[in-house]
């Protein structure tokens, strides 16, 4: 895509509908804890019905503040150790509270081994139509590694069971740079998946974060991640095999066979549409203003059993606050930043305040600025957590 066509294609064609909202859902169960992980999840699933009744009474004391939706997202944790009946059960009750769009983006996240034809067939009326798959890799020694619960021949059924059960908006989530892998090993997962055809792909980078039993090991010299040079011939090669096999790298992590199967909820985080977010440690956005449920499961049941809402905190943003943020992901996203709209949004003229660290970005090879666009290039795109700090 040229330059211009990608001006017309920011302003004319944004993905999703930036005026109204979408629902996150936190579903906060794992039948096992992945050892890199820090999302909040718990494994004892007897709470689940617990769980259910405090998510429905959020949903009615959050129905005033957002009634309209385009996208439902559930995630957690691991979605798919519901029943295809209690996932049916959150969508009667959002359409309840909520008015949902009639195109709207339903996404599940899951994981490959829940995904039996008799679950996904289930699944289908609850009007799920998209699923987001946790894969991670198609190499069963990394997934041994990764501690994760699905084997290889799980994940290859789940594709074959999905499509045969007639979900055809597909998304696959992968790891790379795990402690002693090389290139080819990663590559080999990238043409198995790409050899699937499906319609998204997330590629994240493996990160050790304080507290995981993956830090414990680190600490204790027993892994250590690949060297940053190898992990950005990592981000490039994926980058760039992704894009020969037709995908557009419209975000950091992210790949889409088509723009329109690009993230239309993520979308949302990445340009301050509002979003609503319910369940423990969920966050939601309007306006200015930011703020968090409760982290733990018995604390968000007992607020919610007491007639409380369940927010642990809040933020009020300045708009210098809400215009560097938008500038830092506008770095994470191939449709980069139209400068005009910037500045008339978030009273900032960039060229004007940051003009000589630009000028340095674009000679270095990370931005380009044309025709009122700021975009980030391939490499720009692998740095873009850093470029963001300058
Ligand atoms: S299944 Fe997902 S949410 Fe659960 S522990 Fe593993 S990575 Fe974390």
């Amino acid at each position: 895509m040229g330059t211009a066509e990608r001006k017309n294609f920011h302003r004319q064609t944004p993905i999703g509908n930036r005026k109204i909202a979408g629902l996150y859902i936190h579903i906060p169960f794992c039948r096992t804890k992945c050892p890199y992980c820090t999302f909040y999840s718990e494994t004892n699933l007897s709470f689940i019905s617990d769980y259910l009744k405090a998510l429905f009474q959020e949903m009615e004391m959050a129905r005033d503040q957002f009634n309209q939706l385009e996208t439902v997202y559930i995630g957690g944790g691991t979605p798919s150790v519901l029943l295809p009946h209690q996932i049916q059960a959150i969508l009667e009750r959002i359409r309840q509270n909520f008015q949902l769009v009639p195109d709207a983006e339903i996404t599940l996240e899951a994981n490959p081994a829940d995904l039996s034809l008799a679950y996904l067939q289930s699944l289908r009326p609850s009007g799920v139509n998209r699923l987001n798959v946790g894969f991670q890799s198609f190499d069963s020694q990394i997934l041994k590694f990764l501690g994760r619960r699905h084997s290889l021949d799980q994940a290859i059924s789940s594709i074959i069971t999905s499509r045969e059960a007639g979900f055809d908006n597909l998304g696959m989530d992968l790891i790379y740079g795990v402690p002693g892998q090389e290139m080819e090993s990663w590559l080999a997962t990238l043409a198995r998946a790409v050899n699937f055809a499906p319609e998204h792909i997330s590629c994240y980078q493996l990160t050790v974060e304080a507290g995981t039993p993956f830090a414990s090991r680190q600490q204790k010299g027993e892994c250590t991640l690949p060297p940053e040079d190898l992990q950005y011939n990592f981000f490039m090669k994926t980058s760039a095999r992704l894009e020969e096999a037709g995908y557009i790298h419209y975000e950091v992590s992210n790949f889409a066979r088509g723009m329109e199967y690009a993230s239309r909820h993520n979308q949302k985080y990445w340009n301050h549409t509002p979003y609503l977010g319910l369940g423990p440690s969920a966050h939601s956005f309007r306006g200015n203003r930011r703020w968090w449920n409760h982290r733990l499961l018995d604390h968000y049941i007992a607020d919610l059993s007491t007639g409380n809402a369940p927010i642990q905190s809040d933020e009020t943003l300045t708009r210098e606050q809400l215009g560097f943020e938008a500038f830092f992901l506008a770095l994470r996203t191939k449709l980069g930043l139209h400068l005009k709209d910037f500045s008339e949004e978030y009273q900032q003229d960039l060229l004007a305040t940051k003009g000589p660290m630009l000028a340095d970005l674009s000679d270095a090879g990370y931005i380009v600025i044309q025709d009122g666009m700021l975009l980030p290039t391939r490499s720009g795109l692998a740095i873009a957590d850093r470029l963001a700090l300058i």
